[in-house]
């Protein structure tokens, strides 16, 4: 009845020759069945292996195959980032190559984005087998980012997810250099809803998110969504201006006893200026660190709204109502 849309698939890709062909043979399969129309972006993240050489195989047997191939490897969030912005997909659909995001759920985001959410979320339900540290890690790391920031990012969320036109052109207007996809899909709003899986094993090779990667990425998280460090300083200050009070006020109650002599001399005087000093580098350092954290603001150009212009007026009171909350 319709006329036939485009999904577009992004799978960034480091160090893959192994995982890669099952990984395509799967995704082929599923979009096959489509009654859609598809294309692949594959980004090879600087692999030294024959990633390269297969993505080209892929692209000269198939014509809606397009490897971007990166310089070195920049990272995923990099890969991704660089696959969405060529994506000219309606729906845009993220995923990585190695069959842990399995395509065959595919179908059912796409019924989920023609139901009309903009963005169909995903979110890993961990198996009780799971390497237990990364099972920890990976909960103790989104606790703490939702503490401190200011944008909730879903916890166990994977950079599997389908973006809809609307959705993803405002995401792509997001220009910062450190990207942590997961916030900042969460910081652009849109209607979503969440798709529950159970991740499988990788197909082949091994896991190319380093421990190093890994720190970096929650790096990104916390400094990209949050000030709170920032405030570190300012709390720290005041903390020594309460102890400098507390100070005066002890002294104080020698002197107003009549036992002033028990002091040792020049104690209160020592230690009441270095509390004082204290407090005011703290929290001189601290108003330093908060406008290095508003210009750090500023430096993202980051839009300060992001409108949704589709045309139904529910939509709109909706989005209202989410500001009330
Ligand atoms: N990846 C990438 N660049 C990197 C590291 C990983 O493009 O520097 C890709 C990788 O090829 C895979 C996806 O990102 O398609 C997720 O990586 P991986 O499966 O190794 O992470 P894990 O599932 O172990 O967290
Ligand atoms: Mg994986």
């Amino acid at each position: 009845m319709s006329t036939k849309r485009l999904i577009s698939i992004v799978v960034p890709a480091y160090n893959e020759e192994e995982a890669l062909p099952l990984f395509y043979e799967q995704l082929l399969a599923v979009l096959e069945e489509l009654l859609d129309s598809y294309e692949i972006i594959f980004v090879n993240d600087g692999s030294s292996d024959k990633t390269a050489a297969i993505l080209d195989q892929l692209a000269a047997e198939n014509p809606a195959v397009h490897p971007l191939h990166f310089s070195r490897n920049f990272g995923h969030q990099a890969a991704l980032s660089a696959g969405l912005q060529h994506a000219k997909g309606d729906y845009t659909i993220s995923m990585d190559a190695d069959g842990q995001h399995p395509p065959k759920l595919i179908p059912e985001m796409i019924r989920l984005a023609d139901s009309g959410y903009d963005i169909v979320l995903t979110q890993r339900i961990e198996k009780e087998s799971k390497s237990s540290f990364k099972k920890w890690s990976s909960e103790t790391f989104y606790k703490i980012l939702n503490k401190v920031s200011d944008t909730q990012t879903l916890p166990g969320g994977a950079d599997f997810r389908l973006m809809n036109r609307e959705s993803l052109n405002a995401l792509i207007s997001l220009p910062e250099f450190h990207r942590f996809l997961r916030g900042m899909v969460s910081w652009i709003g849109f209607r979503s809803i969440i798709l529950p899986f159970e991740a499988p094993e990788r197909l082949a090779g091994k896991t190319k998110y380093s421990l190093k990667k890994m720190v970096r990425l929650a790096s990104d998280a916390v400094f990209s969504f949050s000030m709170l460090p920032l405030y570190i300083g300012l709390s720290t200050g005041a903390l020594f201006f309460v102890l400098a009070l507390i100070e005066a006020i002890y002294v104080l109650s020698f002197w107003i006893s009549g036992n002033s002599d028990k002091l040792a001399p020049g104690w209160s005087s020592l230690m009441f200026m270095m509390l004082i000093i204290g407090a005011v580098l703290m929290i001189i350092m601290g108003f330093i660190g908060v406008y290095v954290g508003y210009i750090f603001q500023e430096v993202k150009h980051r839009p300060v709204y992001i409108l949704r212009n589709q045309d139904s007026g529910s939509r709109v009171q909706e989005s209202e109502k989410d500001t009330e909350k």
